[in-house]
């Protein structure tokens, strides 16, 4: 018996160690072993690469596998390898090979030993590796990441687009496998298009990823936002996340962000040299770093199961991104989230990068970004629509409140006249009007394609000007749920009536729709947000607090604020710490101080918010990264207050030893800071007279030198530069 003969089952078992196949990886494996050409339709993480793994090792011949990646191709290899008990049975043939490597892996492919070959579309593009190739039996070919070949995928290749050429060069009659992860209807039939797939069978998998919880939130600033992400992340502290980011200084923004409250984060961009890359790459693997921010530059390939939440910062230029993106959580199938900031701003933004493209990118694009737009305002479910964007019909009661919208359900209002009316609109264009077109016929707005086309003339043109944009939008999205509309794959945004459009248009029922949100404009939620978030501050407490701090002050015989700042008392007046972790945490307390005097604040705070029932607040208070600049003018006047320096540090953010390089940048323009105050509790007397008799003796103005001087004298570098300073 030959291992063809076995049951696919325990081949599976034999090459693989896997006991069950995982969806329809069995009929695609043994469509792929009858040679039909073969359409694999599989989200990430669904086990794709598995439908041409198995078959290759059980079919006769080298399987061609060709992958855009160079950079993941040896880790796809070396996986192969993994299952087996010879290198030889999988290689890769790139640019990345020395001649004789490539000596090596042609003699193992003549030699029938190599099952699977790996090569780049560049690869292919060589006249030598094809002549190679003539000569090899070739089982199949199959092309990995399929959507490359679609412009109106996310990462189009143009090298895809010869495939077809070039497998026809080596061969007649190879059949061919594609696998993508992303596949609107536009980009499925680009791909069977491009491919020349004859005569093959279409496997698509459900996108759902009901382990997924979507959620939009408004982008007000992009402050707020970044301090949400911070809170959201500390929330989450120990958890794997990634944040998406369009550039790279917002990755190291939010990174630092993340690092400063405590979260192990690290940047990760294509600004980065490639070794810093792997190495981020690799401790994001090993668990060293919990959250990356990340430009996309970042995910691709990277199978890491327990990834529980993934923000976008930004959001992304088209569904098929933003579905590749938040597809990198929860790949175990345990709960994650997905969270996207979104502001008309960033829209705008990003319709600005593409005014320079060609005409044809930035139209395609314009679209792509429009449908991000609909996806990140709508008021329906979010799985729903995603779903139905790639083709899937799917009710929104199969979402078990998994998202924002379901979870928090708009308004819903009967739209059934109104969808009419657009289902008329339809009709009278003839399938020849895009979205935008038929809204502005109905709100009556005779945009230059609108009346270009004439459309001003029709009856329905004005009828729903009452009704604005948003609310058109709604509920021609609707239609489109309904199957009441279609919108064009081949003359991709074109919408037509359907049949079932036309059927519900001569008899209606009552159709319910969520409203879209309404994301205010930037400046109006800045206004509102700061109404909002303005704190609360317990006058009482705080009266209590200044008692405490007298009291603590006379024991100490120090003035009041030394102990604590008045801001820092009206800051505890309203976080209410009870920990002196949260006290540290309070604007102007340092750790040391939060320990030296925190206690019998503390206390008070405590039993204040046990008597009367005080709902503490659950927010983290954050800490946020120094602003380089306007430190000075704080520590001149901390200084003149004397303030310890430790709090003065601690309330900026920074160490001790960027404190006194501001110092010193303070004292060498000339403005004097007198420090005795500070200095008297930590040198005594005698330590500074003679740090002051050596700064006046000596000649050489060098802190290295007066180090090594004064450290006879159990200074430390810090009190060297001190006292230099007040010398
Ligand atoms: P895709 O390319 O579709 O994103 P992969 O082919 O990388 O997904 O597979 C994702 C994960 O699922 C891999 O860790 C793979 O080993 C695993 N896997 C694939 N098929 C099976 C199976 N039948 N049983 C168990 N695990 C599987
Ligand atoms: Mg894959
Ligand atoms: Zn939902």
């Amino acid at each position: 018996m030959s291992v063809q003969d076995l049951p696919l089952q325990d081949a599976l078992q034999n090459y693989f160690g896997f006991s069950k196949f995982k969806g329809n990886q069995e009929t695609i494996i043994q469509t792929v072993l009858d040679g039909r050409d073969t359409f694999v339709i599989m989200p990430t993480g669904g086990g794709k690469s598995l439908c041409y793994q198995l078959p290759a090792l059980l079919k006769e011949g080298t399987a061609l596998v060709i992958s855009p990646l160079i950079a993941l191709m040896k880790n796809q290899v070396d996986q192969v390898r993994g299952y087996s008990e010879n290198d030889q049975v999988a290689h890769f043939l790139n640019s990345s090979l020395n001649k004789r490597q490539i000596k090596e892996v042609r003699e193992d492919t003549a030699a029938g030993l190599t099952k699977l070959l790996y090569v780049a579309p560049e690869t292919l593009r060589k006249t030598e590796n094809i002549e190679f190739l003539k000569q090899i039996n070739i089982s199949f070919v199959a092309v990995d990441e399929a959507h490359c070949i679609s412009e109106w995928g996310h990462d189009f290749r143009p090298e895809y687009r010869q495939i077809r050429k070039m497998i026809d060069a080596i061969g007649s009659r190879i059949p061919v496998v594609a696998l993508t992860a992303t596949a609107t209807p536009k980009v499925q039939t680009d791909i069977v298009k491009n491919l020349g797939m004859e005569d093959h069978r279409v496997f698509v998998s459900s996108f759902n990823r009901d382990n997924l919880f979507y959620e939009i939130r408004p982008k007000t600033d992009k402050d707020t936002a970044r301090k949400e992400i911070a809170k959201y992340a500390v929330q989450r502290k120990g958890q794997r996340g990634i944040v998406y980011c369009l550039n790279r200084k917002s990755t190291e923004e939010i990174a630092e962000l993340l690092r400063v409250n405590g979260i192990k984060a690290a940047p990760y961009h294509a600004g980065l040299e490639a070794q810093r890359r792997a190495r981020i790459q690799d401790q994001f693997l090993m668990e060293e770093v919990d959250v990356i921010c990340a430009t996309i530059a970042f995910g691709m390939g990277i199978d890491k199961p327990d990834v529980r939440y993934v923000v976008h910062f930004d959001i992304p230029k088209s569904i098929e991104n933003y579905y590749q993106e938040t597809g990198r959580a929860g790949r175990d199938g345990l709960p994650s989230e997905c969270v996207a900031f979104y502001s008309h701003q960033d829209i705008l933004k990003l319709e600005k990068f593409m005014r320079d493209k060609p005409v044809a990118e930035r139209e395609m694009g314009g679209q792509l970004l429009q449908e991000m737009v609909a996806y990140a305002e709508t008021g329906m479910c979010r799985r729903q629509f995603l779903l139905h964007y790639f083709g899937e019909t799917f009710s929104a009661e199969e979402c078990a409140k998994n998202c924002d919208n379901c979870r928090h359900p708009k308004e819903r209002i009967d739209v059934s006249a109104d969808l009419v009316l657009m289902l008329k609109a339809a009709k009278a264009t003839e399938g020849r009007a895009n979205i935008p077109q038929l809204v502005n016929i109905l709100r009556g707005r005779a945009t230059r394609d609108v009346e270009a086309a004439g459309y001003q003339e029709l009856p329905e043109f004005g009828q729903g000007a009452e009704k604005d944009e948003r609310y058109w939008n709604s509920v021609l999205r609707q239609g489109l749920l309904q199957g009441f509309l279609h919108k064009g794959v081949e003359n991709y945004g074109l919408i037509r009536l359907t049949d079932a459009g036309a059927a519900f248009a001569a008899k209606p029922k009552p159709v319910e729709l969520a409203l879209n949100h309404d994301f205010p404009s930037e400046a109006a939620a800045a206004e509102e947000n700061g109404h909002a978030t303005r704190a609360v501050l317990d006058e009482e407490l705080l009266n209590m607090l200044k008692a405490e701090r007298r009291k603590v002050a006379k024991k100490h015989n120090l003035p009041p604020y030394i102990i604590f700042q008045e801001n820092s008392l009206e800051d505890m007046a309203t976080q209410y710490p009870v920990s002196t972790d949260e006290l540290a945490n309070i604007a102007g307390v340092s750790k040391g101080k939060a320990m030296r005097y925190g206690r019998p604040f503390l206390r008070v705070i405590e039993q204040y918010v046990e008597e009367n029932g005080v709902d503490r607040p659950t927010e983290i208070v954050m800490r946020s990264v120094a602003k380089k600049g306007g430190n000075k003018i704080y520590i001149i006047q901390n200084i003149d207050k004397k303030i310890g320096l430790d709090d003065i540090a601690s309330a900026k953010g920074l160490t001790m030893d960027q404190l006194l390089e501001e110092m010193e940048t303070i004292v060498g323009s000339g403005t004097k800071l007198n420090m005795d105050y500070y200095l008297e509790d930590i040198l005594d007397e005698y330590q500074q007279e003679d740090a002051m008799e050596y700064f006046r003796s000596t000649e050489i103005d060098d802190v290295d030198a007066a180090y090594d001087e004064l450290k006879e004298e159990g200074m430390t570098m810090e009190e060297v530069r001190l006292m230099r300073l007040k010398f």
